[in-house]
């Protein structure tokens, strides 16, 4: 198709536009061919059926014309009459007189009466004066020098050609309508796979990995369905092996770090009795076993994540509560939630364990990074709940908002602090929480100081 018609139009549009192009060049042509043909055969068929009474009408002028005393007056008024047309003769003899009971000379075109007067036969020719179209035609009769002429008004025809010419263009316009609604709905019915498609593989995106196209009996869209599937089916395989290997991998470090932990502790006990450095070596051993530990119960949970919500409980939980136990766990009493006037329930169907996480996960790194949280407010609406976590640290940079709710990834923040961080996988599974529960989480920058806000929404059902 024309390649210009790419241009910002989408799939659904160009299909409906070819088609309506198409239309309107079918219905144009055979609408210039109908009306051509119409045209010729309707103004043939006229000239035949004047010219034919014209020659008998000429024939009876010569013989009335050989009488003595003939007026030509009279014999033109006596012809029998051509449809539409009106006689008129040329008597050169008497002063170029012109003799008609309806016309005058200047109804004739010039061309024609001198053709008539200096050339053989019979000469016609169509013409229009003030609009009005006539066909007339002309003869001299026999050996004398008189010209008969009749001219007949064609107007009638081209009247109903003019109609017809407005018919056909509306018939063009409505053939083109209709293929342009035809297009748009060929085209609907052609895409509906693919939205089908981009449904299934949304589901997909969303963690859905068991989501499949149902074949359609269709030959040419199930090879593409059966391709789709078994894409999907790949990816799933992959994704669970990986997180598989991932839990496989934390559970098998689980035991040895407890035992580690477990020996660290002993040795902690027992502290004053080592020398200076052993003590210092020891509060490095047991700092980095912790961040260890906390590692491995990250991944372990990721990997969970991973393999599908199928440990999830869901239950109605009063987010008031719960921020009371975070605060509680975490150390953050002194800080009071404040809860909005339009938060009108603080309960929401989620699950637990999950959302204790994400809330101590957003104070903890409030800690780590901007020397605790300054603000935790609690608001909403009718069908969700809206908890903001602000602090008073670095913020984040505009370019790093999404970048840290990806799996290991840290950010400035962390890097400015060297290894006193964690390993990037604090947000990434308050963001895999916040999705199993179909809800939202970003960070912004607080509007009345410098610092980050961290916003996690979440839907009251968990259909939305
Ligand atoms: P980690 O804390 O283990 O590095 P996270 O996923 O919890 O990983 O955080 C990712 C990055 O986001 C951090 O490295 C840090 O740069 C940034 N970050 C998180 N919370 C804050 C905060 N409250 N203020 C500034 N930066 C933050």
């Amino acid at each position: 198709m024309l390649s210009f018609l790419r241009l910002g139009l989408g799939l659904r549009a160009r299909i409906a536009f070819a088609f309506g192009l198409g239309g309107l060049i079918v219905s144009a042509l055979l609408s210039l061919t109908a009306y051509s043909v119409t045209r010729t055969t309707s103004l043939d068929q006229r000239a035949e059926a004047v010219e034919r009474q014209f020659f008998n009408n000429a024939s009876f002028v010569r013989t009335a014309s050989l009488t003595e005393d003939a007026s030509f007056g009279d014999i033109l008024d006596n012809l029998p009459q051509v449809a539409g047309g009106s006689p008129i003769a040329r008597i050169p003899d008497n002063e170029n007189l012109w003799v008609a009971p309806r016309l005058a000379s200047e109804d004739l075109p010039p061309e024609l009466i001198e053709q008539v007067a200096t050339g053989e036969g019979a000469y016609s020719m169509r013409y229009s004066r003030n609009g009005n179209h006539s066909l007339a035609i002309g003869i001299r009769v026999g050996e004398t020098a008189v010209s008969y002429f009749e001219i007949v008004t064609l107007s009638e025809i081209e009247s109903n050609l003019s109609s017809l010419r407005t018919t056909l263009a509306a018939a063009s316009i409505g053939a083109t309508v209709i293929a342009v609604l035809l297009g748009v709905w060929a085209s609907s019915r052609a895409l509906r796979p693919l939205a089908t498609v981009s449904e299934a593989a949304l589901s997909i995106a969303a963690g859905d990995l068991d989501t499949r196209i149902d074949e359609r009996g269709d030959p040419d869209l199930d090879a593409f369905v059966g391709s789709f599937n078994d894409m999907a089916s790949a990816l799933e395989t992959r994704i669970e092996r990986d997180a598989r290997f991932a839990s496989d991998v934390s559970h098998e470090l689980r035991s040895p770090l407890m035992t580690l932990r477990a020996s660290v502790d002993v040795l902690d006990a027992r502290k004053d009795e080592l020398s200076e450095r052993s003590g210092a070596a020891l509060s490095l051993l047991s700092e980095d076993v912790t961040r260890f530990q906390r590692l491995v119960e990250d991944l372990l949970e990721i990997s969970r994540s991973d393999a599908g919500s199928i440990d999830a409980s869901f239950d109605s939980i009063d987010i008031v509560e719960l921020l009371r136990h975070v605060r509680a766990a975490t150390g953050h009493v002194d800080i009071d939630v404040q809860v909005m006037k339009s938060l009108n329930s603080p309960v929401i169907l989620g699950d637990k364990r999950r959302l204790f996480q994400v809330v101590s996960n957003l104070l903890e790194n409030a800690d780590k990074y901007a020397d605790g949280p300054v603000r935790i407010m609690l608001g909403g609406s009718e069908d969700h709940i809206r908890l903001t976590i602000d602090d008073a640290g670095p913020g984040i940079p505009k370019d790093e908002r999404r970048l840290v709710f990806d799996r290991f990834a840290r950010g400035v923040a962390a890097r400015r602090r060297g290894t006193g961080g964690g390993a990037g996988l604090g947000l990434a599974l308050v963001a895999e929480h916040v999705r199993l529960h179909h809800g939202r989480v970003w960070v912004e920058e607080v509007p009345e100081h410098q610092g980050a806000r961290f916003v996690v929404e979440l839907p009251r059902s968990r259909e939305q």
